[in-house]
């Protein structure tokens, strides 16, 4: 069988690949595939259902230059997703995030996360309106035939980060009328809820009390749980509290790349065990050590010299300020890039151990993602090209493609127990 992308042999790009972002800086060997292999694995890929758990999009909304309908560049612009390159790539949506950073805990700072996770969710839903021809909020797993049926693309909500439900677990119940199917507590510090993956200190050694009445209250409407960014203990309570599987949305595996972001292998055991699903996230920083240039090192040192490093005490004014001038230094003095092959290494570690049925793909896209090779959503068919090419069979890539998460979906609605109306009343 055709063995594709892996020991340094790269696929065929096909019609729709931008040449631009075929192995740039390395040398690349042409694998003279058959083209009807290829071209069968592209319309598998076209023919199955391609979700991503983890679009950071929304972030973009606010911005006047980006235009969901055109077709952007990561080369130029730094964006990974719209609709052109959606179609190129073939996804079919999946869950779209409410962002919050995470700042200060006390009252007012809540106060201000909150009118921001409400303004977010209000922005997809808006997005959804705008583009109404072309996506539509999905509130439930039968949702998701019909949206296809009709040619448009898959919009969930997922939260990423509690922080806006400030001290009263019931706001959740209002994210959930909006259209919230998936939650995950905590993000890169720890909070309210929660201890995180990168934070040195550790509070409650897992879920605080009040991050327990999230996870039941998460259970008692129907959301799937994202362990996402939590340290591995509240991972550990997540699995051991919930009534249904949980999903890690954009993960990595420590074997390969030994980062607090990534799970060891005794924890993706305990995951698949516990019936969950991990999503391989195609995010450079976690999948190798990626070494700056002395460049971006020094101007690195001046930003943090003027603004300084903590971003949740900063005022809008001097965050927004933070934030420009960051985005200029990104394009000055780009980040190192990781490759595809050290994500398929990931993949194919975790598949191998915990085979596909808890295996999923997200390329936290437009919060980060993209690596040399795989630049944005417009050539995801490599995805399905490569596990095809190592044996994996097309109804393990229907799964890891967006079967798995659908099952965790299904899962957490099935054992929902509120009453609440159908909030299909509200689309
Ligand atoms: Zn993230």
């Amino acid at each position: 069988m055709m063995r594709i992308g892996l020991g340094g042999v790269i696929a065929i790009c096909l019609a729709g690949c931008a040449p631009q972002m075929e192995g740039a800086g390395s040398e690349i060997t042409i694998q003279q595939a058959p083209e009807r292999v290829l071209s069968e694995a592209d319309a598998f890929h076209e023919s199955i259902a391609v979700f991503d758990s983890h679009l950071d999009t929304p972030a973009l909304f606010h911005n006047p230059e980006y235009d969901f309908s055109v077709r952007g560049s990561f080369e130029e612009d730094g964006t990974h997703v719209d609709l052109p390159r959606m179609n190129e790539g073939g996804l079919d949506g999946g869950f779209w995030v409410i962002f919050t950073r995470q700042g200060p805990l006390d009252e007012a700072s809540y106060a201000a996360a909150r009118t921001h996770g409400l303004m977010r969710q209000t922005a997809i839903r808006e997005f959804a309106a705008k583009y109404h021809d072309e996506v539509e909020l999905a509130f439930s797993a039968d949702d998701v035939e019909a949206i296809l049926e009709a040619g448009k693309k898959v919009v969930f909500q997922s939260m990423e980060n509690s922080y806006p439900l400030g001290t009263d677990v019931t706001l959740l119940e209002h994210f959930y009328i909006g259209g919230l199917r998936m939650i995950a507590p905590v993000h890169f510090a720890n909070n309210q809820f929660a201890d995180s993956a990168t934070d040195i200190n550790q509070i409650y050694d897992g879920l605080s009390p009040l991050g327990e009445e999230l996870v039941r209250e998460a259970n008692r409407l129907g959301l799937v749980l994202d362990g996402s960014h939590a340290s591995d203990a509240t991972v550990r309570d997540m699995m051991a509290l919930s009534t249904t599987p949980i999903i890690l949305s954009h993960t990595g595996a420590k074997a390969i790349y030994d980062h607090p972001r990534n799970i060891d292998d005794a924890l993706l055991l305990e995951l698949a065990d516990n019936g969950g699903v991990i999503q391989m996230n195609i995010f450079g920083g976690y999948l190798e050590e990626l070494i700056p240039s002395p460049e971006r090192v020094a101007a690195l040192e001046v930003l943090n010299e003027t603004y300084g490093t903590n971003t949740a005490e900063m005022d809008p004014e001097t965050l927004a300020a933070w934030n420009e001038a960051r985005t200029e230094l990104n394009r000055l003095y780009p980040r190192p890039r990781s490759t595809y092959e050290k994500f398929m290494e990931h993949t194919f570690h975790v598949l191998e151990l915990i085979g596909p049925e808890h295996v999923g793909i997200s390329g936290d896209w437009d919060g980060g993602g993209g690596v040399d090779g795989m630049s944005d959503v417009s050539m995801l068919q490599k995805i399905t090209r490569d596990l095809l090419g190592a044996g994996y069979s097309k109804e393990d890539v229907e799964k890891i493609w967006g079967g798995n998460m659908m099952r965790l979906v299904k899962a957490a609605e099935d054992a929902r127990e509120s009453e609440l109306v159908s909030p299909d009343i509200l689309n």
